[in-house]
């Protein structure tokens, strides 16, 4: 008896070995499987029926039919999209420094906001400066299981409103780079924004900067004496320029006159400027969006420009903007890419916005909910529309932190 058993566990260990090198994966090694949903990962050309497996805190696998008996936990996706967690390229998650926003930015942890949008990671646009981030790292990046990445402010106290935020003086392109250098797993650019006057000074300190360090720059184009033509001959491949789709009359917009795209846009987009959304209370209008998605102007980064007054008004959260662009015309595919792989390039972070096996597993699991919608942007104007996504599950380094229909929880 003994004798036949280690006769057999060479046999055995022979089998359990064989499957490992069959499956990659060993029996019940797998944490969570998500099995049954249609994967779209545009950074892997995947759009299509396939399972996804995670171990730990890492995505292990992507293919068809991965037998659920490999499986400690099975997620039954069927009938939903399963795609990179999100990346909102604009947002502001920091306090600490405000003293003119105070009263309009939002005191919440990302992660009460995030993860019920299908957001695993969040980029700050700017509200620290070099003086500030240290405090912005401690009081929130580090705490936060969202990841949260950051451009930071030229400026160097960062987001403190007038008149602070215009001194030209506090405005240190060495220090700013070394800042970055510092934290290059956090700090993936410069900020530019909320400067009213009429000197280049800062946009040419912010170029510095970034040159400095090798980052894109992220112009908030709350400058209304710089003209938009010379703006964007200004900018460069790979920088970013928010509140695309803005039709506020304090600043220049994308349309002339007749709603036709200006030149200078066409060729920023041709030369690689990034558009992002940059929604926030204020800055998202259809008048502009719909004539410009019609004339080709699709968005790069659907980035929120979250704050409390956007939160409870047309933004609401990233995922409603991404439906109102796949209202206005946008494939379901282009959306998710413009949510995940497109601005993981934006930032020059190739281990986000997508699936690869090894990858931390951030996973968005939502539905396309059909009916009659309404969808507003921030001049209370409104739109109909037949689709909403919904998220059903999001996943942030292998641990499940939103279940909206407990697909995962027992019955
Ligand atoms: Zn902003």
């Amino acid at each position: 008896m003994l004798f036949s058993f280690f006769k057999n566990k060479g046999r055995i260990i022979a089998f359990f070995a064989m499957l490992f090198f069959a499956t990659g994966i060993a029996a019940q090694e797998i944490d969570i499987l998500i099995k049954n949903g249609h994967v779209v990962d545009p950074k892997n050309s995947i759009d299509g029926k396939f399972d996804v497996a995670i171990i730990g805190k890492k995505i292990v696998k992507v293919a068809p039919n991965i037998p659920v008996s490999e499986a400690k936990k099975v997620i039954d996706a069927k009938d939903m999209y399963v795609t990179p967690g999100f990346i909102d390229l604009h947002t502001h998650v920091f306090v600490g420094s405000n003293q003119g926003f105070a009263d309009g930015f939002s005191s919440l942890s990302p992660d009460d906001i995030t993860f019920k949008a299908g957001i695993t990671t969040v980029v700050d646009a700017g509200t620290s400066g070099w003086r500030s981030f240290p405090l912005f790292k401690k009081n929130i990046i580090d705490r936060s299981s969202t990841r949260v990445l950051a451009f930071i402010n030229i400026a160097g106290g960062g987001m403190t409103g007038y008149p602070s935020e215009e001194n030209i003086d506090d405005m240190d392109p060495v220090t700013t780079s070394l800042a970055i250098t510092e934290y290059p797993e956090i700090i993936v650019g410069v900020k530019l924004g909320h400067f009213r006057g009429k000197e280049w000074t800062p946009f040419y300190k912010a170029r510095e900067a970034c040159n400095f360090a090798k980052v894109p720059l992220l112009l908030e184009c709350h400058l209304p004496e710089y003209p938009l033509d010379e703006l964007l001959k200004q900018m460069r491949k790979g920088d970013i320029f928010t509140h695309t789709y803005c039709a506020a009359s304090d600043r220049e917009c994308i349309l002339d006159e007749n709603g036709k795209l200006k030149n200078s846009v066409i060729q920023a987009k041709d030369k690689g400027i990034v558009f992002d959304v940059g929604h926030g209370g204020g800055m998202f209008h259809f008048d502009v969006a719909i004539p410009a998605l019609q004339q080709g102007l699709t968005p790069d980064a659907f980035g929120s420009d979250l704050h409390r007054s956007s939160m409870n008004s047309g933004m609401r959260s990233m995922i409603e903007t991404m439906s109102k662009f796949l209202n206005m015309g946008m494939s379901l595919g282009a959306v998710i890419d413009a949510a995940t792989w497109s601005p993981a390039q934006a930032i020059n972070r190739s281990d986000l916005g997508n699936l690869s096996p090894g990858n931390e597993a951030d996973i968005a699991i939502i539905s396309v909910r059909k009916g009659n919608f309404g969808f507003v942007d921030t001049k209370n104007k409104k739109i109909q529309g037949d689709r909403r996504l919904e998220t059903e599950m999001t996943i942030r380094a292998g641990r499940i932190v939103w279940d909206l229909n407990g697909l995962a929880a027992s019955n």
